[in-house]
Parts: C-alpha cells; structure tokens; sequence
C-alpha cells in the first residue's frame, strides 16, 4: 500500500483496513492538491451556473480560474447578506447555490450584533463527515489501542429557531448531531464514546452534561481520551464536576438518577447504565473533596492517554489551566472547520500546541488566500488584491483565507489569518494565527474593538447624571476563574467630587456593557452559562498617563501610542491592578433569547 508520506512517521502501519483507505485518500488529495483544486472549482461553477449570483457576474459558463478570478469579487458577509435574507425569507429560487438550501447555519461570527446565518445544502453533510471520518486513522497512528477502550466526549447541542421561510438556524455541530450521519453512525471501535446520544441531544445543558458526566464517571476506566470541541468546553465540564460532584456521587451509591433528570428518553437509556456501586463513589468522593483538584482528570479517569481538544487560536489561552487538571496530557487539536466550511486536519494531532499546522484538504472547498498585510485593507479600487492558490502559498507568509464553496459562497473572506509552516506533499499545512478584529473571546464569543467601544459609550450614559464620563478605557479576557469574564479597565473622570456614582450605579454600567454586546456573548452568558458577569475595575486618575509612559519606555512612538483597548501583556496587568480602586460585577444576566429572524 502506498501510504507512505504521512506514514513514512516511524508510526507502524495504519491500525486497520479502513484506517488504511482513509489515509490513502489524504494521500491522494494531497499529492494532487493543485488539480483536486481545480476540478473542485469546475463542479462547483458547472452546477451553478444558473444561479442568480453567478449569472449576474457573466461567466458565461466558463469554470476556468482565471475567468473566475477577474470576473467574481472577493466578498464579506455583509455583501451577501440582502441575498442570505431572501432566501431566510423564503426564496426558494437558485440564488447561491442550484441545489436548494436545506437549512442555516448559525455562525458564531456576528454581523450587527447577530450570528451570520449561512446557507447550507444537505451533501455539505457527507463533505464534513468525510473530514471527521478522517481523524481517527490518523490519530491511530501516532496513539495505538484506541480499540480498547471509549472517549468521554462532552458534546452539546444548542436552541435553534426557524427562519421565516421555514429553514432550520442552528448552530452547524448542532445540525451534525442530530443528523443521521452522528445519530446513527455505524459501530466503530475505534471511535465509541461514553455519552448516550440521548444525553448529547438534550437540549437541556444541565441535564445533558449531568448525564454524561455520569456516564463518563460509570466508564472511568474504560475512558482512554477525554474532549470536547474547545477547551473552554473542556473546563466548564470540569467546573461543573466541581459543583455537583455531591449529586453524582449519590447516584452512583445509590443507583438511581438524579430527579432534575427529567428528559423522558435519556431516563429511558439511563437504566441500562445506572446501577449501584459504592465503591465507585467512595473514590469519587475522596478524589473531589480534596482542595487541590491538580490532576483531577489523570485521577479521576487514570487511563486517560490525551486530551482531545482545540486549544490553537483564541483557545490557547485555556492550556496552562487544562495543564493543571490533566497534569499536562497532550492536546490533540485535530481539525480546523466553521459554519462556512469544514477546512481540514492536523496530521500530527500529538504536537505541542505551539507546532499545530491544519493540512487544508483540497476537496472540501476552493481555497485561495489573500496575503496579509497588517493594516492594509486587503484591496484598493485602483489595484485589486492578488489572492494565491492553494498550492501556491509560500513558507512562512501570512494569509487571509477566502473561499469557494458548494453551498454557494463565492471568493468570501472568512476572517481567518493563517501562516504556513510547510507542506504535506502538495497541500500546504497553516498555523492558525488568529481571526480577525477579535478583542476578546472567553467561548465561542467574538468581540471586536467596534463593540466595546459601543458597550462602553453605551455604559458610560449612566454616568452623565453623576457628572462623570469614561477618559479611557481597556480590557482583558480573565480566564482564571471557570467561567473565565471580560474585566473592563475604566479611568473616570468626575466634574462633581460631592455626586460620584455609586456602587449601584457601576453595576448598572457592567449590565449596560452586556446588553450591549453581541448575541453570541449573551448567549454564552445565559443559555450555555459559559461566560462570567463582565467586570469593571475603576482605576484611579492617571493610570492610562502610566500606561502610556510604559509603553515609550519600552520603545513606543509618542506621537503614534494608542490605548491598546486589550491588554494581556503581564508586567500591563500587574500595573492596571495595581491601581485598582473599585472593582464591580454585572448584577444579573443580560437579555438573551433565541433569535428571531424577521
Ligand atoms: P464558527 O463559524 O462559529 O463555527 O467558527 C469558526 C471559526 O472558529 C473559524 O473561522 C476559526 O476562527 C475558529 N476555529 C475553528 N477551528 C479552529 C481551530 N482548530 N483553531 C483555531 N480556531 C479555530
């Protein structure tokens, strides 16, 4: 078998026969990347060439990529969005895509303070499938025995709403779980987890992870890798272990199921796990009263050989607490995917997460990217940007990706920037960099300088009837604490020493922030409980001068310093902290409820 390239690792073979096909086709599509790229774009403008968008571009069924290139424009999501909303509306004519759309994907990137809904078709499903199925032949090689035993995956499914043509808007792990691709997978032994599909399709999140912490707890020494999708996921089902370790422990002594349990089929299903075992509790019991939870996941689940979450890009920030509790596990970040697109995988998935490159696969997408100029816009009317194929990108540059999907995007820039460190034959491997205008991000919530400026000037209105007004302000995701919260560093200026606001009315501010923000960041703080109340701390007057003075002592330009609006920079914080005279908490949840898509 020809599979050498990925596999010329000194790794042994691929653990089975379909292991084996599965690593063939990364070879293939990987060999062949520039030509996989070009036929991907033939089929994807051959089938739709009569559709409004395409059409009104006169490619007169070319599918070539030059004419491509100087005929479409590369877009964002705001260009499409009056077409996205027709066909939300109920516009079933070929608008992106010939195939009809069968349901909307809820971004967790916002436009105007929503989710970005993305047209999707229903083969989508079999392409993202495709790239999950690839995972585990790769991971086998580099961790063997992955057959004897099961993941404990805290997998989640969130609320969904109907757009007013009747479409499903759900979040795109949402629709792959309660799809029959997941919901009826065929038996895989290398691929079993502990949690019931009844428990993943809970809408409910207490009940649903009450349940599969229990099921992981039942099976712990079976569990030989412990994930969820992000790490932040990760810990706040360690946190929730935290709070309810008391209620498990008694199920588990006593065998039966928790009454807050209520959801009728994962009651149904949970008589086949539940039973007494004192013993089990015991331990348990004694492994979660301790105060030190170092290493709770190694104690708790001793076979436990990795952990299999992202903690590349935004998520990086979580790897010294994951560290803590796993006793420093490796971190298997295995894939690279969004709502758009699913885009690829991490051939070595058992580097350090500083090494991680994602191989793009040539067959999920038309890909080309705009190289990355910090601060430049990426166009101009007089020179059109140059975006580079696939295969063309060049070791060590950074690039914005762009895509080109079946579903019917059209040269869209997907806000990622992304480095190449090598290549896996010819397909490219990135590093991911970071997204785009993102400040501050705890979850899956994405806030850009834009709005927070917005929350503060929002904020800040309450502070007029004191006299007061917001000099300077900055930020800092504090991910300390599970939830980890945004922390918003405010200098005041009061005209009236005798009426400064009080307390009360500070708190009042931090909601005010909140309401302000967007879905996603509401979401995360109501429904999903994954973010903290945000937080003020008042710094006293001239703080921001100190920053400044910081900042032209370590080499800054005095005519170009700005106020960096986050800071995560230690020798920073320490100073902002230092002058902390108040420090106030959002005093309730800010609104949130499912969109409603006009
Ligand atoms: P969404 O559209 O809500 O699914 O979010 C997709 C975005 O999440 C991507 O465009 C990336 O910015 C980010 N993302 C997804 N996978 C990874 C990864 N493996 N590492 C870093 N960021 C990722």
């Amino acid at each position: 078998m020809a599979v050498d390239s990925i596999l010329s690792s000194p790794l042994g073979p691929p653990a089975c026969e379909k292991d084996a096909k599965a690593l063939q086709f990364i070879e293939e599509m990987t060999r062949n990347a520039d030509s996989v790229q070009e036929n991907v774009l033939a089929q994807i403008l051959t089938r739709n060439a009569q559709t409004e968008y395409l059409q009104r571009y006169n490619l007169n069924g070319a599918t070539d990529r030059d004419t491509f290139k100087s005929k479409i424009p590369m877009v964002t999501y705001e260009d499409l969005q009056p077409l996205i909303q027709r066909i939300a509306n109920g516009d079933r004519s070929p608008i992106l895509s010939a195939h009809p759309v069968s349901e909307f994907l809820t971004s967790s990137g916002t436009s105007a303070g929503e989710r970005k809904l993305m047209p999707t078709i229903k083969e989508e499903l079999d392409r993202r499938q495709l790239l999950y199925s690839l995972l585990m032949p790769v991971m086998n090689l580099y961790v063997k025995g992955l057959d004897k035993g099961k993941g404990l995956y805290f997998l989640f499914i969130k609320s969904e709403t109907k757009t007013p043509g009747g479409l499903p808007a759900r979040p795109v792990l949402t629709s792959y779980y309660k799809s029959d691709h997941f919901k009826t997978r065929p038996y895989d032994p290398y691929n079993v987890y502990t949690s019931p599909n009844e428990a993943i399709l809970c809408p409910d999140s207490f009940q649903s992870m009450y349940t599969q912490m229990l099921c992981g707890l039942y099976e712990r020494k079976q569990v030989l890798r412990v994930g969820a999708v992000f790490a932040s996921g990760l810990l706040r089902a360690i946190r929730f272990l935290q709070l309810n370790w008391q209620q498990l422990t008694e199920d588990i002594r006593t065998g039966s199921l928790n009454p807050k349990v209520t959801d009728p089929s994962i009651r149904e299903c949970m008589t086949r796990v539940v039973r007494p075992d004192p013993e089990l509790a015991d331990f348990i019991t004694k492994e979660c009263s301790k105060d030190n939870w170092e290493r709770i996941i190694t104690r708790i689940w001793p076979n436990t050989k990795y952990l299999d979450v992202i903690v590349t890009g935004a998520m990086a920030q979580y790897i010294p607490t994951l560290d803590y509790y796993s006793g420093g596990l490796p971190k298997a970040c295995t894939m690279y995917a969004s709502s758009e697109c699913y885009f690829g995988l991490n051939l070595n998935p058992m580097c350090k997460p500083s090494e991680v490159s994602y191989t793009i696969m040539p067959n999920m997408a038309y890909f080309e990217f705009l190289p990355h100029e910090p601060n430049s816009t990426g166009s101009t009317r007089d020179s059109p940007p140059r975006l580079v194929d696939l295969a063309d990108v060049e070791i060590g540059k950074e690039y914005e990706l762009v895509i080109t999907t079946y579903a019917g995007l059209y040269r869209y820039r997907v806000g990622d920037i992304l480095r190449v460190t090598g290549f896996h034959n010819s397909a490219p491997q990135f590093q991911f960099v970071r997204r785009k205008n993102v400040l501050l991000s705890i979850d899956s919530d994405k806030t850009d300088e834009a709005e927070l400026q917005a929350a503060v000037e929002n904020a800040s209105r309450l502070l007029r009837e004191f006299n007061t007004s917001v000099v300077e302000y900055t930020s800092y995701a504090d991910t300390k604490t599970i939830p980890g919260h945004y922390v918003i560093y405010w200098e005041l200026l009061g005209k009236d020493s005798g009426n400064s606001p009080s307390d009360q009315v500070l708190e009042q501010c931090c909601l005010a922030m909140e309401e302000s923000l967007n879905s996603v960041y509401r979401q995360c703080r109501v429904a999903d409980n994954s973010i903290g109340p945000l937080e003020i701390r008042v710094v006293r007057n001239g703080t921001f001068e100190e920053l400044m003075d910081y900042a032209i002592s370590r080499g800054a330009s005095i005519n170009q310093y700005k106020v960096p609006r986050c800071v995560s920079f230690t020798p920073i914080m320490e100073l902002l902290d230092s002058r902390v005279v108040s420090s106030h908490f959002s005093p309730s949840l800010p609104q949130w409820t499912p969109e409603r898509r006009r």
